[in-house]
């Protein structure tokens, strides 16, 4: 079977092989059967070992986006009479506020410029501030704008205040290497459709034992989104609590397969490959990006909208669209931005025709290169 290949540049769900897509075509089976158990013990302890986690680390699978991480870690890990603080500078700190907000819980939204590395210093002075914090909150990766956030040192400050840390991995996770001990993570999560190339429809977080046995006793604020009930449900019956998405599973088994084949260190290059092709063609057109070389991601690229008076994202992007890539709108306000994403099975040949597109559709609808910026 030949399926069309799609360079996806957005920011997950991400390009496939089509061994990982054909890996879904499987005979129909209840997930609870023990064929289907035997897939998802290896499975847990696969997704321990990306992070470097030993036996003190579980994964805990669910069944949706990378946002009911969020949501799941958010309300089931803070205690009665304890407050979160969200380390907020992009997107999606944002959204873990909007949760913490959503569910009525205590924080401290400790607001940080979205362009350049939080500042310590407020972070313990936050932390020194109010003894009654449970956990703190970072995006690793601030997917909008594509800043790299310091967990390491942000884990380390939590943990002198007796706090936990909780990083939102989910577009790091199986690409940036992480060593949750190295790294002072006591929670991070991820989604199929991101770091391990699979399928969406697949999350999981991988945390501590400990902690999460100890949040039985803490207060339950929803019913299918709770960490330790899903927790205690696998480790009893090796399953899902409710059904599982059983063919996204399947492609995840595959995906796995290929993540180890490739190698950790192997796969980070290729990302850091594909993203030294996309800042070059940037540099030939003459695009700016938002944020500074030396605090980037080196997965996410935002370039901001050029002043040409053709310039227009959304024809761009569709001429690019239908020759097979596709571009990704920002998430910066009052700045027109847009994304080049160095997630997926794609490799610097694809974007070298990338650029070829790009170039093509700005010669189409009359945007001048070097694209043109009213600044200099
Ligand atoms: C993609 C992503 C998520 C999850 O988004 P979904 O649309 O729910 O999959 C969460 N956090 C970060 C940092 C992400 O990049």
């Amino acid at each position: 079977m030949q399926i069309k290949r799609n360079v996806l540049l957005n920011p997950g769900p991400s390009t496939t092989t089509d061994t990982v897509k054909m890996a879904q075509v499987v005979p129909d089976i209840c997930p609870r059967e023990r064929e289907f158990r035997s897939i998802m013990a290896p499975m847990r302890e696969e997704l321990v070992k990306i992070v470097h986690g030993g036996d003190d680390y579980a994964a805990v699978l669910f069944c949706g986006s990378g946002t009911i991480c969020i949501d799941a870690t958010l309300n089931s890990l803070l205690d009665a009479g304890k407050k979160a603080l969200v380390i907020n500078n992009g997107s999606y700190s944002q959204r873990a506020v909007d949760v913490l907000d959503c569910y009525g819980l205590p924080f401290i939204n400790l607001e940080q410029p979205i362009y350049t590395v939080p500042d310590l210093s407020a972070i313990e002075e936050a932390l020194k501030a109010d003894d009654g914090i449970g956990y703190v909150y970072m995006a690793h990766h601030e997917t909008g704008s594509g800043l790299l956030n310091p967990i390491r040192e942000v884990g380390a400050l939590a943990h002198e205040y007796g706090a936990f840390f909780i990083a939102d991995t989910t577009s790091s996770y199986a690409m940036i290497p992480i060593n949750v001990y190295d790294d002072n993570v006591d929670f991070c999560m991820a989604s199929a459709q991101k770091g391990i190339m699979g399928m969406a429809g697949l999350s999981y977080v991988i945390g501590r034992r400990n902690i999460i046995e100890e949040s039985s006793r803490y207060p339950k604020r929803s019913y299918y989104c709770n960490l330790y009930m899903q927790y205690d449900f696998f480790e009893r019956t090796g399953e899902m609590h409710f059904t599982p998405p059983v063919q996204t599973i399947y492609s995840a088994r595959q995906a796995l397969m290929e993540y180890w084949n490739e190698g950790e260190g192997k796969k980070w290059e290729r990302h850091q490959r594909v993203m030294a092709a996309i800042h070059h063609g940037e540099e030939k057109l003459g695009l700016k990006e938002i944020l500074d070389r030396s605090v980037q991601s080196g997965l996410v690229s935002a370039v901001k909208y050029p002043d040409d008076p053709n310039w227009d994202f959304e024809k761009v992007h569709n001429y690019c669209y239908e020759r097979g890539f596709t571009i990704y709108p920002g998430k910066i306000e009052q700045q027109g931005t847009f994304r080049l994403c160095a997630l997926g099975a794609i490799d610097e040949s694809d974007i070298e025709e990338f650029w070829k597109v790009f170039e093509a559709a700005l010669k189409e609808y009359g945007i001048q290169t070097p694209v043109w910026y009213k600044e200099a």
